[in-house]
């Protein structure tokens, strides 16, 4: 009898003992090629030496120091690495414990900084339907995924939710990239001129949506109108990089494939690539500035904010993947990915979309891909899918509720930065076998 609370009180699930390359190996010896690095976690898949030997160092020389009393030199290192490498005027790094962590933080670093700004009435977060930005109550608020928020509904902080740029399902016909990238960003300044732009703080979006739809980046121009509608109305920029960030989507910051920067920037997953729970907050030069200068101090914080072994972890991963330049490699074996997930599957009468940039890839189901008509939700499609895969000995991220939280199906792949290209071909191998099994026949 277990004691642990898990996720699903009535799954069975095996036992994972040891981790071996991109492998995952349960207690009976079954080996699982980790196709989805759990969530986009593991992208130096589960045994880095580098990462171990340096975790293992700084638990011997200092496990952890309250950072109400001193800093650390893991943190301090850590935190110059990043900011020698992000974009725009990012100046200063706020280290969290995980992805909702930070996405909290960067919600109420925006309400504060407008308050020390002499703003005080800015309190209105844009946030897009179809996101997701974490589970705690703040981060579930600006999350725009109908099934995730239903049934907390009643405790959640109001935000407006605009369109996603998702042009498969929401281009018009004849309606080019450029128009519809133009078209749905209009919605911001919409949505900031019908709440009163003084009293708009921030918007929130995901450079390239993970959980919720799969893979899905912005279409050309989208990103450098929302930093233009955000700059006219003084409205801050917070990208949420959790899951697309540190190398995933081929740049060591995702935005920067869009050519633009925020004033706020969110990462955490691939970071501590699965052996520390870490995320961290990026924040401009003028925000941090503005809370110097005026109150002396962020009001929040939590116990393990830049603890030294997470933070030792998160800097031997960063060193790991530029020192290697494992983002040339995620580039080049994302195009291999891409090209093998076109030669399997482009052609199968139920798949609708196949998106991505990077790593990170997904796979838009339908019933019919003429229409793009989802299937029905009451098949379980994606659910089914997961089983069928980690019975083939795959884990990969399926997800109902594409289009509106309730309807549509993808599947996500977001495989470790260190596959080869016959694992990755094993690796398809067995998701063409879980689609077989789990498709209805044709
Ligand atoms: N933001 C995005 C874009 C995410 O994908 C996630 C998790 O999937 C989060 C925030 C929340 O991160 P965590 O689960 O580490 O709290």
């Amino acid at each position: 009898m277990s004691h642990v609370f898990p996720r699903h009180c009535h799954a069975n699930l095996p036992t994972a003992v040891e981790g071996d390359g991109c492998y995952l190996i349960d207690s009976d010896g079954k080996r699982y090629f980790d196709g989805s690095g759990g969530a986009a976690v593991s992208c130096l898949g589960h045994s880095n030496q580098r990462v171990r030997d340096a975790i293992k160092a700084q638990v011997d020389k200092l496990a952890f120091a309250h950072t109400g009393f001193l800093t650390s030199a893991p943190a301090e290192e850590l935190a110059d690495l990043l900011i020698a490498h992000a974009p725009g005027d990012l100046d200063r790094v706020y280290f969290v414990s995980g992805g909702s962590e930070a996405v909290e933080s960067a919600i109420k670093l925006a309400r504060q900084f407008h308050l020390e700004n002499g703003e005080p009435e800015r309190r209105h977060l844009i946030a897009r339907r179809q996101s997701y930005h974490g589970n705690t109550l703040g981060a579930l608020s600006a999350g725009g995924n109908a099934w995730r928020r239903q049934q907390f509904a009643p405790l959640l902080v109001e935000m407006s939710h605009i369109a996603p740029c998702y042009e498969y399902a929401e281009r018009a016909e004849g309606e080019s990239l450029e128009d519809y990238g133009q078209r749905t960003a209009q919605e911001l300044e919409d949505e900031i001129l019908r709440l009163g732009p003084q009293t708009v703080m921030a918007f929130i979006a995901e450079p390239v949506v993970g959980a919720t739809l799969g893979a899905v980046t912005a279409t050309p121009g989208y990103y450098a109108r929302i930093r233009e509608i955000c700059d006219k109305y003084g409205v801050l920029l917070i990208l949420d990089e959790v899951m697309c960030g540190m190398g995933r989507t081929g740049h060591l910051f995702a935005c920067d494939a869009d050519g633009i920067a925020p004033d706020i920037l969110c990462i955490a997953k691939g970071l501590g690539a699965g052996y520390q729970p870490i995320g961290a907050m990026l924040c401009s030069k003028q925000i941090y500035d503005t809370i110097a200068a005026g109150t002396g101090f962020f009001q929040h914080g939590h116990t393990y904010l830049g603890h030294p072994v997470a933070a030792a972890a998160a800097l031997a991963v960063v060193k790991e993947m530029l020192e290697k330049d494992l983002i040339a490699q995620v580039n080049e074996r994302g195009s291999y990915l891409e090209a093998q997930l076109r030669r399997r599957f482009a052609q199968n009468p139920h798949v609708g979309d196949i998106r991505g940039r990077g790593l990170f890839w997904g796979i838009e189901l339908v019933s019919d891909r003429q229409s793009k008509a989802p299937f029905d939700p009451k098949l379980g499609l994606a659910g089914k899918l997961k089983k069928a895969a980690f019975a083939e000995g795959l884990i990969c991220y399926p997800m109902p509720g594409t289009r509106d939280g309730q309807l549509g199906d993808h599947v996500l792949l977001a495989p470790p930065f260190i596959a080869s290209e016959e694992e990755l071909d094993s690796a398809l191998n067995m998701l063409q076998t879980a689609l077989e099994k789990t498709l209805p026949k044709t």
